[in-house]
C-alpha cells in the first residue's frame, strides 16, 4: 500500500485484497483491531491519515487472514450471545448456528427455580457462560478434556464475572462424581472424518478435536448419549447439537437408549441443528 492513507482509501484496498465473502466487514473489524478504536470512531475517521506503524500493522493482519486464518483466532476475540468472548487455537470458535442451542436450554429450564446444567466439551466456555449469564440461579457445570479450552473458558468466566459455573477437566463424564442434572448439553464434534469442509475455511485452523469424531462425525455423540441417564435427573433432558444430516441417527440413538420426547431444532440458516430428548423415569433408581 502507498503511504500515508487515509483510512477510506486503506479499507477500500484492504477488502479488495481480502476476497472473502464478508471482506468490507472483515477489513473494519481489523483495522479497529489494529487502530484499538470502535466502529464508529473508524466511520467518524475516515479521513485521518493512517499512521505508517499502524498501517504496517494493518497489512500484517490483512496478510494473516489471506492466508485464511481465522477474524476470530487474529482477533483473539468472538461475540456469542452478547458475550465478548476470548478465543484462541485452543477452542473451537463458537457459531452463530449454537445460539440456537443456547435458547433451547433456557427455554427449557423456565420452570425451575435453580436448575443444574453440565456443558459438556464446553471449549470457550460459550454455552455454559450464556446459560449462566441469563439464569444467575443455575449452577452450571462445565467440562473439556482439553487443559488449555478450560483455561480459555475460566479466563471468559472471570472477564465475564460470572460465578455459576463451575469447570472441570474431563473426558466427557469421566470426571465427574456422583452428580445428576436438569438439563445436558453439548456442541461435541460431529464432522465426518472425511468431510471436504475439514480442508475448507476456518475450520483448517481449529482443532481438529473439535470438530470430528470418527469415521461417521458420531463417537462421541454415541458415548454422550449411552451414558447420559447416569447423569440426568428424573425428567431431566438432553440436547446436542450436530450435524443437518445427522438428525435421524441421533434421534435414533436416544430412543435406543430410552429417552422419550425427542425432537429436532432448526438452526439459524433452517437446517436440523439440535436435537432433545427426556429421561423418562419420574423417580431416580440410583444414587440420589
Ligand atoms: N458447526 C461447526 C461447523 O460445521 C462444527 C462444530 C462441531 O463440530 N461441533 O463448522
Amino acid at each position: 500500500m502507498p503511504n500515508p492513507l487515509s483510512i477510506k482509501l486503506a479499507l477500500q484496498m484492504a477488502s479488495t485484497q481480502l476476497k472473502t465473502e464478508a471482506s468490507v466487514f472483515e477489513a473494519q473489524l481489523l483495522l479497529q483491531y489494529a487502530l484499538n478504536v470502535n466502529r464508529a470512531w473508524l466511520i467518524a475517521h475516515e479521513h485521518d491519515a493512517l499512521q505508517p506503524n499502524i498501517q504496517k500493522a494493518f497489512e500484517a493482519l490483512l496478510n494473516r487472514r489471506s492466508a485464511g486464518e481465522p477474524i476470530a483466532y487474529i482477533m483473539g476475540r468472538r461475540e456469542f450471545y452478547g458475550l465478548d468472548l476470548l478465543v484462541t487455537p485452543d477452542t473451537l470458535i463458537p457459531r452463530p448456528d449454537t445460539e440456537t442451542l443456547v435458547d433451547a436450554a433456557l427455554a427449557k429450564i423456565l420452570d425451575h427455580s435453580n436448575p443444574s446444567i453440565l456443558d459438556l466439551g464446553t471449549g470457550t466456555g460459550a454455552i455454559a457462560l450464556a446459560v449462566a449469564k441469563h439464569r444467575p440461579k443455575a449452577n452450571v457445570v462445565a467440562v473439556d478434556a482439553s487443559p488449555a479450552a478450560l483455561e480459555v473458558a475460566k479466563k471468559n468466566a472471570a472477564s465475564l464475572a460470572i460465578t455459576n459455573v463451575h469447570f472441570i477437566l474431563s473426558d466427557w463424564y469421566a470426571g465427574l462424581a456422583n452428580q445428576r442434572f436438569d438439563l445436558i448439553v453439548s456442541n461435541p464434534p460431529y464432522i465426518e472424518q472425511n468431510d471436504i469442509h475439514l480442508t475448507q475455511g476456518d475450520v483448517r485452523f481449529e482443532p481438529i478435536s473439535a470438530l470430528t469424531s470418527g469415521a461417521d462425525g458420531l463417537d462421541d455423540i454415541r458415548h454422550i448419549v449411552e451414558h447420559c441417564l447416569i447423569y440426568l435427573k428424573p425428567q431431566g433432558w438432553l440436547m446436542i447439537e450436530h450435524g443437518y444430516n445427522q438428525t435421524d441417527l441421533v434421534a435414533d440413538l436416544m430412543a435406543e437408549v430410552g429417552l422419550v420426547s425427542i425432537e429436532t431444532l432448526k438452526d439459524l440458516a433452517g437446517n436440523n441443528r439440535v436435537t432433545m430428548a427426556k429421561n423418562p423415569l419420574i423417580i431416580s433408581t440410583h444414587w440420589d
